[in-house]
């Protein structure tokens, strides 16, 4: 089974750790970064992405986070998590984890409206995903590695970059976790490529 962590500094967490757990991995909430041995794949939540940094910076995070995403580790991050793994923002020229060639836009439809939720389609993983955008970023610019798997009015809202996936909604505050399932595969598939290497 896949033991998959969950950033837990700040932001939706316990939605997060439910999703995981109800498809069939073992959820971790991952509160120092000794604890990161301890996953096979690690997601980033959402919330507030300049105190989320303040707190990786707080408590170590920072190169430990790049290390384990360098490893080829599975990533996921959800808005603020989205954010994070970004290798460079709008407003900011340096990005924090830089582990998708992208560039990101926060808030960018927060501008807009605050909130609201929406069926996409999501290329290899739903064409209805329920997703609820709060404040939420997108991206502006892609590199030639990294596949889009979907768009909204026009705009770039979720992406996968070898083992890192990213978007800009929550779909952890629906019913729907089919982006939660598609990057527990995504993780038990790298287990697998691990055990067949290492025999
Ligand atoms: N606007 C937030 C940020 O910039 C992200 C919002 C979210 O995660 N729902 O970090």
């Amino acid at each position: 089974m896949a033991t998959i962590g969950v950033l837990s500094l700040q932001g939706a967490v316990s939605e997060h750790v439910r999703f995981l757990e109800n498809n069939g991995a073992l959820a971790k909430e991952i509160k120092r970064p000794e604890q990161l041995k301890e996953i096979d794949g690690l997601v980033l939540p959402g919330g507030e992405s300049t105190t989320m940094r303040k707190l990786i910076d707080k408590y170590d995070f920072l190169e430990p986070l790049r290390a384990f995403g360098e490893a080829g580790k599975p990533v996921f991050g959800t808005c603020a998590g989205m954010i994070l793994m970004a290798q460079s923002l709008v407003d900011k020229e340096e990005g924090h984890l830089g582990f998708i060639d992208m560039v990101v836009e926060r808030n960018a439809f927060g501008r807009q409206r605050e909130s609201f939720e929406v069926h996409l389609n999501v290329a290899g993983i739903a064409e209805d995903l329920q997703a609820v955008f709060i404040r939420a970023p997108l991206v502006k610019e892609v590199g030639r590695d990294v596949e889009v798997l979907s768009e909204y009015g026009g705009e770039i809202v979720a992406v996968k970059q070898g083992p890192f996936l990213a978007c800009s909604y929550h779909p952890e505050l629906t019913d729907d976790s089919r982006m939660h399932a598609f990057f527990i595969k995504m993780v038990e598939e790298k287990l697998a490529t691990k055990t067949t290497l290492s025999r």
